[in-house]
């Protein structure tokens, strides 16, 4: 993880967005999933991390900027492997700015001080009293006018730890791949919405804690169980409270915590209050989960508190859970008490026919036919920019499981337009039965 931390207005989410739009030539058209982005996995240099904007992850939005900043250093020191602290050369150095480096000055992780909007060089020489900061990694960039951007990241990527690559898709591999044994579960929401009850309920009395050590940068409790004979670790958020420390009154949503555990386990539940529903934040955490491929189910809980007032009331939260999460209308949607044991079962078998379908192997043969099929029924549109340019593909197969992957041997990815890409998906969707999973597709040339 990479986050960017500063006081508003210096260029973070400017910064995120440069950074974010170099790969997102494809994804970026899926309705509402680009707005108001602060997480998002980036893929640069062939090298994947997840980049945060925490300035729009407070908990407090309205507070003071001292309070705002302190905040963001602190998430970004606990959860993150690179942090980039950004300033603003056009106003200078100022007190916010004091106050987030002092804090990030106890970070044992990397610290590059970014001095944005330097957009010439007259800038980059009234940029010198930022070296009084005692940041000894220091960068200039342009946001704006893109400048800096790449030398940056060449030196993000060198500080992100060596990364832990699955085996590359073998060009020639038509068997699947071995499933894994075990499902890892990531149970994330805010505070109090009930997942500690959740998690309680789940494991009954068949716990057995793999690794207890709290204040980790693992911050997440992983708990071993079993469910009708498929063994399951629960990564539970919930689990770590810290002693000794004041909340200030103030919910405590640790998004990056969510966020870590999003990205270590298959299958997220993302648990919400029946009373009060979703929030933008979880909206970012589910947006991470559809980047990522990452299996999702929200779980809406504490239904025993609604469920007997109003008979439309499930049919008027699925409408308001839908449309928070508009981007992805296949993700299941489950009711439960966790306090009277309510819809537990059903959750789970949920969570089970996900899992099923995130291994699930489609037969190379078959998705030829269906690839021949397809190109008969809807021929691939010409595309304006490229006039004398078609699409075509000769070859489709599916290349990994979880998520379940399949590569498009193309003449040039270039053509592939989104609705194309998407009508293609659906295709394997509805062929293969993948309900509610995230497929990934890729284009490459043959
Ligand atoms: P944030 O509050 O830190 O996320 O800052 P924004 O990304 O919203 O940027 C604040 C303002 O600074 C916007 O008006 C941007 O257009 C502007 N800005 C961002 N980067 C640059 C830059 O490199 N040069 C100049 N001149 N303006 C910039
Ligand atoms: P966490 O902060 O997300 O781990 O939430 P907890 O599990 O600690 O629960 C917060 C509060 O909500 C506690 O007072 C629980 O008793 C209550 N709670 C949890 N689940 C339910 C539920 O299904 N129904 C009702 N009515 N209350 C619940």
């Amino acid at each position: 993880m990479v986050a960017i931390v500063g006081r508003p207005n210096v260029g973070k989410s400017s910064l995120f967005n440069r950074i974010l739009h170099r790969r997102h030539a494809i994804v970026s058209d899926v309705a509402g999933t680009t707005r108001d982005r602060l997480i998002s996995e980036v893929t640069w240099d062939g090298v994947s991390f997840i980049l945060v904007d925490t300035g729009g992850l407070e908990s407090d939005p309205e507070g003071h900027i001292r309070e705002m900043v302190q905040e963001q250093a602190d998430m970004a020191m606990s959860n993150a492997e690179v942090i980039l602290f950004l300033t603003d050369a056009v106003e200078g150095l100022t007190p916010p700015d004091q106050v987030i480096a002092e804090r990030l000055r106890r970070s044992t992780k990397p610290v590059i001080l970014v001095v944005n909007k330097v957009d010439n060089d007259r800038r980059e020489m009234g940029a010198a009293e930022f070296y009084g900061l005692g940041m000894t990694d220091t960068h200039f960039t342009s946001a704006y006018h893109n400048h800096g951007i790449y030398d940056l990241m060449d030196k993000v990527l060198l500080r992100l730890p060596a990364p832990n690559l699955p085996p590359p898709p073998d060009g020639e591999e038509e068997a699947p791949p071995e499933a894994p044994a075990k499902l890892k579960l990531s149970i994330v929401g805010r505070t109090n919405v009930g997942k500690s009850m959740l998690v309680n309920t789940l494991l009954g009395d068949d716990r057995s804690i793999v690794s207890p050590v709290a204040g980790t940068t693992r911050d997440a409790l992983d708990t071993d169980f079993s469910y009708r004979g498929q063994e399951i670790t629960a990564i539970d958020t919930a689990g770590i409270r810290r002693p000794g420390r004041v909340e200030r009154g103030i919910e405590r949503y640790s998004v990056l915590r969510a966020v870590n555990a999003v990205e270590r386990s298959d299958i997220t539940f993302l648990v919400t209050d029946a009373t009060e529903l979703a929030t933008a934040q979880d909206a970012h955490i589910a947006g991470l989960a559809w980047d990522m491929c990452r299996g999702l189910i929200i779980v809406v809980n504490k239904w025993d508190l609604i469920q007997e007032t109003d008979r439309y009331a499930k049919r008027r939260a699925v409408a308001r859970v839908q449309d928070t999460f508009h981007f992805m209308p296949y993700v299941p949607i489950a009711f439960i008490s966790a306090l009277q044991g309510q819809g537990i079962d059903g959750l789970m078998r949920t969570a089970l026919d996900l899992w099923e379908e995130r291994l699930r192997w489609a037969p190379t043969r078959e998705l030829q036919y269906l690839l021949a099929e397809a190109l008969v029924d809807h021929n691939p549109p010409g595309v304006k920019r490229h006039r004398n340019h078609r699409l075509r593909i000769t070859r489709l197969r599916q290349v990994a499981c979880n998520p379940p992957t399949f590569l498009f041997t193309v003449n040039d990815p270039k053509l592939v337009h989104f609705s194309y890409k998407r009508y293609l998906e659906n295709r394997i969707r509805d062929t293969f039965n993948f309900g509610h999973t995230h497929l990934r597709l890729l284009f490459r040339p043959g």
